[in-house]
This record gives structure tokens, sequence and C-alpha cells, in this order.
């Protein structure tokens, strides 16, 4: 049984679909990537499986249990969020942040443990971010917010990490070193990550799945060789590119290339 599935899922915000017919499987160790232009629905399906929107039909199951009948305690367990932006009117540290990840795992009106602490220190020194324990979140470069809520996330010890463009803002080194912290603990802890990206040619590298989104439907899901093709790019993208493969992993590898040479 598939430890997350997205069950015939449909949404929309107004009157039209925003999301039309999402299927899914994703066994627990599998690293999905999540690709599409923008507005083609990565976020609002992120929103959905976490359990912050309801699907108009369909379902989230997570083993085969409906995740609408779970308590948000419960899939906050088994969930974790790396949102794109986190707007953060207090001016909390990046350590009080961090340990609100661990929220799921104490009793109601109890505080953190030690071991909280340290589960919380553990995940910022993966991060590189327990230097910034005691700056204000708020006063963060956009890469090094992005590290705290990737430490806040696996502090909440979860079985599956949704990433939403992590990487984003984050310079080269950093980019590359938590896409490798998210395969070694995939590799270490069986963590299963879903990534929202428009990095393909690093997605490809570390994904065993891509799920190519389009206006709302999946145009394409399979090995990254199988979905990242010329065709689908430039039906997808509306994008010319070159594919060949990388020299290293052999993974595809895409080249933008301007229109005007
Ligand atoms: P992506 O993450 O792939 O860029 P999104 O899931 O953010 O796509 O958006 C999908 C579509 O839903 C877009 O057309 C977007 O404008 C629309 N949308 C997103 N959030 C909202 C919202 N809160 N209210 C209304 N429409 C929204």
């Amino acid at each position: 049984m598939p430890l997350l599935q997205v069950k015939r899922v449909s949404f929309r915000y107004g009157d039209q679909w925003t999301l039309r017919d999402i299927s899914i499987d994703v066994a627990a160790g599998d690293i999905v990537g999540l690709i599409g232009p923008n507005g083609s629905g990565k976020t609002t399906l992120l929103k959905i499986i976490d359990g912050i929107l309801n699907p108009a039909s369909g379902e989230i199951m997570i083993e085969g249990m409906k995740a609408s009948a779970m308590k948000r305690h419960d899939l906050a367990r088994v969930i974790a969020v790396v949102p794109q932006d986190f707007p953060m009117i207090f001016p909390f540290s990046v350590e009080e942040i961090v340990l609100m990840g661990r929220s799921p795992h104490l009793g109601r009106l109890s505080f953190e443990s030690k071991s909280d602490i340290n589960i919380a220190h553990e995940a910022m020194k993966l991060t590189n971010t327990l230097h910034l324990a005691q700056r204000k979140f708020n006063a963060l470069s956009g890469g090094e917010r992005q590290r705290v809520l990737i430490a806040r996330a696996l502090a909440q010890e979860p079985r599956i990490i949704l990433l939403d463009e992590f990487s984003a803002h984050l310079d080269m080194r950093h980019h590359i070193a938590l896409f490798d912290l998210i395969k070694t603990l995939n590799k270490s802890r069986n963590l299963t990550a879903v990534i929202a990206t428009h990095d393909i040619n690093t997605i490809s590298q570390y994904a065993g799945k891509i799920v190519m989104l389009h206006e709302g439907i999946i145009h394409a899901i399979g090995a990254p060789d199988a979905v990242i093709t010329r065709e689908n790019i430039s039906t997808v993208y509306e994008t010319n590119v070159l594919i060949d493969k990388h020299p290293k992993t052999g993974t595809p590898r895409l080249t933008l290339s301007s229109n005007l040479m």
C-alpha cells in the first residue's frame, strides 16, 4: 500500500478548476519531483496533501486512511511542509521557529523537553543554521530563511516532507547541500519527499518519479527519462530546449537557448 495516495483530486478556488482528477501514488522512500509552469497547480496540490486546502472531490490517503479523517496533530507527525514563504509578524528567533516543528510531538500545554531541544539543534546542524539560532527569523536573507524552514520541518520528524520551491533563494553550495541532505535522510531514515521545483536538471538527479503538471492536469508522470523530453517541455512550458544527458549521472539535462540566436 502506498504511504501517500492522491486519489482523483480536483480543486477550484473560484469558477475555474485549478486541479482536475489528479492521482499520484507515493511509496515510502520515494522522492517525487513536481514540475510545471507558474500557475499549473503545484503549490495548491501540496496544500491539499498537507490538509491546508480541502479538495472539491477525491481524497488524500495516508497508508490507506483518509487524511481528512485524521486529526491535524496526527497528520503533522506524518507530513511536514517547507512552504515557499512564511510571513511572520512576531519577531521569533530562529531557534523558536525550529522548535515550533516539535509541537505535534508535545502534549497539550506541555513545553519542550531537553530531547526536543536536541532534536531541533540537530536539525539546525544538518541545515547549517545553528549559528543563526538567536537571530530574528525576519532579519535573515531569503536563503537563510529557507534553510531555517527546512530545519523546522526536519525537527517535526515527519515521514513525508513536502518542499515547495525550497531552493529558489539558495546559493549553489546550499542548493546542492540541501538536495543531498534530503537524499541522505531518504536513505538513512526512509524519508519520503515530494519536491515542487523549477529546477528540472537538479530534480532529475534525485527523483525516481517526476509528475509534470500542465493547467491543473497531469501531463506526464514517470521516471525522469520518460517525462523530461523535448516534446513534453515544448508543450507544457512553450519553450524550445535542448535535452541531453548529464555527463556524470546520465539523467536528463536541459539547456535553454535564446530564441534570438
Ligand atoms: P504553481 O504552484 O504551479 O505556480 P499554484 O497552485 O500557486 O500554481 O496556482 C494555480 C492556480 O491557482 C493559478 O492560476 C493561481 O492564480 C490560482 N490560485 C492560487 N492561489 C489562489 C488563491 N488563494 N485564490 C485564487 N486563486 C488562486
